[in-house]
């Protein structure tokens, strides 16, 4: 079976259709799928107890053999702003994960983990200072998001998920490509494929996989410098997997689903931020359906890595602009709120040793 946890099925693990088939295995019509899934997602109530257009035997029943995997967090911090909120979610097993709730004027977006720690091993990102602990269910990413939906007024949805919290989604395939038909379902959280992004470090093989889904998301890439040497100074994937074809894989993406590929470049004092960077970058993506989003860097403390100064970003994104490249600086969410991939996790005694 799908999504089981102590001998349990996880709903959020399910599509409709499977969740269709799992009733019809307990014997039960199929439209308790929809039944259950209205109660889970559109009215936020995790306890099949309080479902009360279910008969009082099913219940009970599912009581016994399922659950409704909304998390609940153990912590949570805003911005002073208040736009930003981000939340600790305590996982079954005693572990933990982030997610960021950003409310922007268009809407509500979750930024979702996909796995607890990383092994991408990326020298200015906190989420991978502790290793790989596991992979996330799809129903425990789905759960991120009820778990947000959970704390909001009741006017207020999550409509935009992006995988960029902790974790390397194509290092967990099959249930991030779950999680992004799960929480496409129009009876469930009805989040548009076009406000989905997965980020990636730049796994080929699973970035042309990822292209032969057929799936509208956006796919964004973490370029981080033009050439091969930085690069994998700051990111050993890139040793595997050279730039040249990450991108070529990213335009394989682009022909394949029609969607302009996001490069995410995290500016990093004296590493990544020349002139001649820029000129690289440009020479790179000439000619693509490509966009740069530059984000200036969050410090994470025991790395050797600073922002570059706030002139710098203007003039690397002014050199960008002038040699073509679609470009934007991602707006400041989250400083404050130790937003940083991983960053709320490690300062937490749940999540083991504080690297802050
Ligand atoms: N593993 C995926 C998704 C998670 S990280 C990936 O690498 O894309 C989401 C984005 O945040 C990536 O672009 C990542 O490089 C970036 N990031 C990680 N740590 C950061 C930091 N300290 N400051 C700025 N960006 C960071």
């Amino acid at each position: 079976m799908l999504g089981i946890s102590d001998g349990k099925q996880d709903i959020l693990d399910l599509t409709l259709r499977e969740a269709e088939e799992f009733f019809e295995g307990l014997g039960e019509p199929r439209y308790r799928a929809r039944q259950v899934f209205r109660w889970a997602y559109a009215r936020r109530q995790a306890d099949f107890a309080a479902m009360s257009d279910l008969p009082a035997w099913l219940r009970e029943r599912l009581t016994e053999t399922a659950f409704v995997g909304t998390l609940r967090a153990v912590a949570q911090k805003s911005s002073r702003d208040g736009r930003t909120t981000k939340f600790l979610f305590g996982l079954a097993d005693g572990e933990a994960v982030e997610s960021v709730l950003m409310r922007h004027d268009y809407g509500y977006t979750a930024c979702v983990s996909s796995q607890v720690g990383c092994r991408m091993a990326c020298g200015f990102c906190a989420s991978t200072r502790g290793g790989l602990v596991r992979n996330l269910r799809t129903g425990e990413m789905v759960g991120q998001v009820t778990g947000i939906n959970a704390l909001l007024p009741a006017e207020h949805r999550v409509s935009r998920a992006v995988l960029m919290g902790s974790g390397e989604p194509l290092d967990n395939y099959e249930s991030c490509v779950k999680f992004i038909r799960v929480v496409n379902e129009p009876l469930g959280l009805n989040i548009g494929m076009r406000h989905i992004t997965l980020s990636t470090c730049g796994i080929v093989p699973g970035i042309l996989r990822l292209a032969r889904e057929g799936l509208q998301i956006t796919l964004s890439v973490s370029l981080h410098s033009p050439t091969d040497a930085v690069r994998r100074s700051l990111m050993p994937v890139a040793g595997k997997y050279p730039v040249r074809e990450v991108v070529r894989a990213c335009r394989e993406y682009g022909d394949a689903t029609g969607r302009r590929v996001t490069f995410e470049y995290a500016l990093i004092e004296g590493v990544n931020d020349s002139d001649s960077d820029a000129r690289e970058v440009a020479r790179l993506l000439n000619g693509g359906l490509f966009h740069v989003n530059i984000i200036p860097l969050n410090p994470v403390r025991g790395t050797p890595y600073r922002r570059s100064p706030p002139r710098r970003v203007k003039e690397f994104y002014v050199l960008l602009e002038n040699m073509g490249i679609a470009v934007t600086v991602r707006r400041e969410f989250g400083i404050g709120v130790d937003a940083a991939c991983g960053q709320l996790r490690r300062r937490s005694a749940r999540g083991g040793a504080d690297g802050m």
